[in-house]
C-alpha cells in the first residue's frame, strides 16, 4: 500500500494545502498533515459490497434496502471516500479549479482502494464520458485522467467507449427516477469498440445516486463485457 502512496512523489504539486490553504512543507503532498489525517479510505466491511451504501449491516444483510429493489448492473461498485472535507476539496479543485495534474494524485488513492476491495483485475478501463460540450468548457474530462493514471498504476488499457450527448443539464435537484430517464438516453458506445468477455473497471469522480454509472453499464451492455466494476473518487453523503 506504501508504495502506492509514495508514487504520489514523483508529482509536482502547488505549494499549498487544496484543503486549507496552509502553505506546505514539502512540495510533494497534496494537503497539510492535519488534513491528511482527516483523509481515510472508506472501509469497504462497513458498506454495502454493491453499492457501497451507508443504509446496511454487515451483520444481518447480504445487500442494501436500495440494491434489493434495484438489483445492480455491476458486480461491484466502490469508492475511495465519502463526498465531503478534504475529498470533496480534492474533486472540486481537479474539476472546477483548473487543476487537472490533481487527477494523478486522486488516482493513487483510487489504485490503493482497488487493491484493498480485492476485486479482479480488469482487462481495461473505461472513464465515464463528457459531453463535447462540456468538455471544451473544462478543457478536459478528469475522469478520463483519472483513468488513465489507474490504467498507467495497473498496467491496463484504458479504452474511451462511451460518449456522452451534449445538451444535457445540471442534473442538480433531480430525483434518482429524473436522472435515470435523463441519463437514459445520453449514453451510448462509439463505433469500433469490442469489449467481448472482458472484464471492465469504469472509473469515475463522484458517485451520486449511481444513476449516470448504472446507465453507462447498460450502454457497454451492447459490447457483450463479461463483468462490470465502477470505482469513483468519492461517494456522495
Ligand atoms: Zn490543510
Ligand atoms: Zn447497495
Amino acid at each position: 500500500m506504501n508504495l502506492l502512496f509514495k508514487s504520489i512523489v514523483d508529482l509536482i504539486y502547488p505549494p499549498l494545502c487544496i484543503h486549507c490553504d496552509e502553505s506546505l512543507d514539502r512540495d510533494d503532498s497534496l494537503f497539510c498533515k492535519s488534513c491528511l489525517e482527516l483523509l481515510s479510505l472508506i472501509v469497504p466491511e462497513e458498506r454495502c459490497p454493491y453499492c457501497f451504501s451507508v443504509d446496511f449491516n454487515a451483520e444481518t444483510e447480504k445487500c442494501c434496502q436500495w440494491c434489493l429493489e434495484h438489483p445492480p448492473l455491476f458486480e461491484r461498485m466502490g469508492a475511495a471516500f465519502d463526498y465531503e472535507g478534504v475529498a470533496a476539496s480534492l474533486i472540486k479543485q481537479m474539476k472546477y479549479g483548473g487543476q487537472p495534474f490533481l487527477a494523478k494524485g486522486a488516482a493513487a488513492y483510487l489504485v490503493a482502494q482497488f487493491v484493498r476491495l480485492d476485486w479482479p483485475m480488469p482487462d481495461c478501463i473505461v472513464p465515464m464520458p463528457m459531453a463535447p460540450l462540456r468538455r471544451l468548457e473544462r478543457g478536459y474530462n478528469q475522469s478520463l485522467l483519472l483513468a488513465e493514471s489507474v490504467g498507467a498504476f495497473l498496467n491496463r488499457p484504458v479504452l474511451d467507449v462511451l460518449k456522452k450527448r451534449s445538451g444535457e443539464f445540471s442534473q442538480a435537484g433531480l430525483n434518482y427516477q429524473q436522472r435515470l430517464q435523463l441519463s437514459k438516453e445520453s449514453f451510448s458506445v462509439k463505433d469500433g469498440f469490442k469489449l467481448h468477455d472482458q472484464c471492465v473497471l469504469l472509473i469515475d469522480d463522484v458517485m451520486t445516486t449511481g444513476s449516470s454509472l448504472n446507465c453507462c453499464a447498460r450502454a457497454l451492455e451492447a459490447l457483450y463485457p463479461e463483468k462490470l466494476y465502477a470505482l469513483t473518487v468519492c461517494r456522495a453523503v
